[in-house]
């Protein structure tokens, strides 16, 4: 399930060098010889990412990355622009079109990959976001829309232990943004996570300083994942860069900083958070208001048919894979015979529970029917699948659920199948597959992972 990648250049020889760069990492790379045919490319294809030269005949780049944002069929997509040009205006005007990084040439391999990594990742996440919000509401897709200036000052936090640098970036940031600069690792985590941060800037300038141990903690820390990090690193600190790229840092700028560049990087980023998290809220306000069973609060059956037809189309325009996860209680019968309705309805809660933690952000589960759930994961291939119904199965086996006090516990176990799209499924195919597979769990004695044969 190969990303797919716009490259647009006038020059073929360009075009044939990213080709050998990103084909080699297994992407999927596309074409386009300027700015008119990539505008029309990306609205028929809708890539995953677009390189953009800047110096083209007819409209340039900044041009071409401006009609990008400015339309709402693609301006999600990134755009990373690459030219040969290095000066630091030139950096500003392209950030300043809306691109959502810039590179250099000779493009370096390590900053390239990288970006283009961290930018997959965020849109991967996004997409999922806005399916989900057009499923729940459903709502026509361009009638998201996802940009937008918030009204509040975002809130900034400076890390940095040399005052001359972090005053600097106060002063830079200081009309638009709420600054507060912090000096130690414990103080920064506690600003980031608890103070509602929308950007951290930190040094990696300094040697008594561990800026990467910061990052590592922010990013671990489920209330501050998503924070955007700026890096300010010292010119040619190769190898911290490389570990910071690693460590998920966003975005970065090279000391002495450069105010204009520092200031439409952090534009770019806190624009990008905030629209972000505006997303995730409206979905989980429509998901609150919509979609779930009242017993296990996951999506209902209703909800899943329809996000998973959303699905499968997409999955199939794009050409990647997707999963349907079918899980079912074993014995389920005989738990409300033995204990009562009330704890069967325990269970149910606790195992749906257990799923939920299993999967990640971007499957979504669902209660199907009674004891059954179904989790569709989208651009997930039959091993990846597999290993998480694996980790489900294990999961709900591993520790026998509480259902009463004084503690009385059950042990319980689920039968699971895993069946991948394939060629001109639909809804009732791909469920139809897992429901035979489901079966043959059943049969070969429960407690189980099945894949089903497409
Ligand atoms: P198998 O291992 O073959 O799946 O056996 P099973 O007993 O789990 O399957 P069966 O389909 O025979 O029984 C499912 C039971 O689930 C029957 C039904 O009463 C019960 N059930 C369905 N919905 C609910 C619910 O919301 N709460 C409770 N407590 N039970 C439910
Ligand atoms: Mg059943
Ligand atoms: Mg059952």
């Amino acid at each position: 399930m190969s990303a797919r990648i716009l490259v647009v250049d006038d020059q073929p020889l360009n075009i044939r060098l990213m080709e050998a760069k990103l084909g080699g990492e297994y992407y999927d790379v596309r074409s386009a010889g300027g700015g008119e045919a990539a505008l029309r490319t990306m609205a028929e294809d809708q890539p995953d990412l677009t390189v953009l030269d800047i110096m083209m005949p007819g409209i340039d780049g900044f041009e071409v990355c401006r009609r990008i944002k400015a339309d709402p069929t693609i301006q999600h997509i990134p755009v990373v622009m690459a030219t040969a040009l290095d000066a630091p205006e030139q950096r500003v005007r392209g950030l300043d079109a809306g691109a959502d990084d810039f590179l250099t040439r000779p493009v370096d391999d390590l900053a390239l990959f990288a970006r283009i990594r961290s930018l997959l990742r965020w849109k991967q996440t996004h997409d999922e976001l806005r399916t989900r919000l057009v499923t729940s509401r459903e709502f026509d897709l361009l009638d998201v829309v996802v940009v937008g200036e918030a009204s509040a000052r975002p809130r900034t936090a400076i890390v940095s232990d040399f005052s001359i640098e972090a005053d600097d970036i106060a002063r830079i940031l200081g009309p638009q943004y709420d600054v507060t600069i912090v000096e130690d690792v414990p103080q920064a985590t506690s600003v980031v996570t608890e103070s509602m941060c929308d950007l951290a800037i930190v040094s990696l300038v300094s040697t008594t300083f561990d800026g990467l141990r910061l990052y590592s903690s922010i990013r671990s820390n489920p209330a501050s994942r998503q924070v955007p990090i700026i890096a300010i690193i010292e010119e040619g600190d190769r190898a911290r860069l490389a570990k910071a790229l690693n460590l998920g840092v966003s975005d970065y700028v090279v000391a002495p900083i450069e105010a204009n560049e520092l200031t439409v990087r952090v534009r770019n980023q806190a624009r990008r958070y905030r629209a972000h998290s505006r997303l995730c809220a409206d979905y989980e306000r429509s998901l609150s208001a919509a979609a779930s069973d009242v017993l296990t609060e996951l999506y209902g059956r209703r909800c899943l048919l329809s996000h998973l037809a959303r699905h499968l189309a997409v999955s199939a325009a794009e050409d990647k894979p997707l999963a349907v996860v079918m899980v079912d209680v074993d014995h389920f019968k005989a738990i409300n015979d033995r204990h009562g309705h009330l704890c069967g309805d325990r269970v149910l809660q606790e195992i749906a529970r257990r799923i939920e933690h299993e999967v990640r952000v971007t499957d979504l589960a669902a209660r199907y029917g009674g004891e059954e759930f179904t989790v569709v994961m989208p651009a997930t291939d039959e091993p990846t699948a597999s290993a998480v119904a694996e980790r489900v199965c294990n999961a709900i086996h591993a520790r026998a659920i509480v259902v009463k006090d004084p503690r009385v516990t059950l042990p319980v176990t689920v039968s699971i199948s895993v069946a991948i799209r394939a060629k001109g499924d639909d809804v009732e195919a791909i469920l139809d597959r897992a429901d035979k597979a489901l079966y043959r769990a059943k049969s070969v004695g429960r407690n189980r992972v099945v894949a089903a044969t497409a």
